[in-house]
């Protein structure tokens, strides 16, 4: 059982944890911690673009959350903008077979409902890069790469059949 530690900037529904164990089969525990990034996000902010640099983050934090109080992975949820070099933007990254994930809630803000569902997308998607699991050519695939916010409303939160045979295997060797 991988233990799974999301920290939120955004509030997000109760029952928010259920579904990221539910759409990765139980295979998985979650817990969700409400916190802020406002210091974090100050060292990375790229001023002139006022994003923050996603690369540079994921690069600084991932060696310092290996491990955390015995997480598997932990996620961050930042509401702010997000980009790393050569894109313009980013919904969020994660290191293939890393143990950290970032997710950017700036350019998926929608109604209450919408909103929360991109989000549980979003993380869902990194979640499973840092599992293992690479880009599905499956538009339906929560591992599609979303390249526009209509890409991500069209994909997911379901793993293909065949990413989800992968995850089982990824995630129970762990
Ligand atoms: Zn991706
Ligand atoms: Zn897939």
């Amino acid at each position: 059982m991988a233990r799974i530690l999301i920290l939120t900037e955004v509030d997000l529904p109760t029952d928010f944890a259920r579904q990221v164990e539910g759409y990765l089969e139980n295979m998985v525990q979650v817990q969700v911690r409400k916190t802020d990034f406002e210091g974090l996000k100050s060292h990375f902010r790229d001023t002139r673009r006022g994003q923050v640099r996603a690369d540079i983050l994921l690069d600084y934090l991932e060696p310092r959350v290996k491990n955390y109080e015995g997480f598997d992975k932990i996620v961050l949820i930042i509401d702010d903008d997000g980009y790393v070099k050569g894109l313009n933007f980013v919904f969020g990254v994660a290191k293939i077979s890393g143990s950290l994930a970032i997710v950017f809630t700036k350019r998926l803000i929608a109604d209450r409902d919408l909103y929360h569902q991109r989000i549980l997308k979003e993380v869902l998607h990194e979640l499973g890069h840092a599992f293992g699991l690479d880009h599905c050519g499956d538009p339906r695939c929560v591992m599609y790469f979303s390249n526009t916010i209509e890409d991500t409303d069209r994909k997911g939160p379901q793993y293909c059949p065949r990413c989800m045979a992968r995850l089982r295997t990824l995630i129970m060797k762990q």
